[in-house]
């Protein structure tokens, strides 16, 4: 399990980015998305999102 960003919510702010414990948030052509591969479900980047964008797969 992983948490996505909904790319038509996302505002691009970058505030998840700098709350994700693995870093698994990088930035991609103004949006921000989820490397599956490293994120651990922690929920820190959908508490931190002004419009909760990311959720749980
Ligand atoms: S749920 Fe946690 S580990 Fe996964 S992307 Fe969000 S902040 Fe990073
Ligand atoms: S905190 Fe929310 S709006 Fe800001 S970059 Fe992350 S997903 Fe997008």
């Amino acid at each position: 399990m992983a948490y996505k960003i909904n790319a038509d919510e996302c505002l691009g702010c970058g505030a998840c980015a700098g709350e994700c414990p693995v870093g698994a948030i990088t930035e991609k052509d103004g949006k921000y998305v989820i490397n599956p591969d490293e994120c651990i479900s922690c929920g820190a980047c959908a508490s931190t999102c002004p419009v909760e964008a990311p959720s749980e797969e």
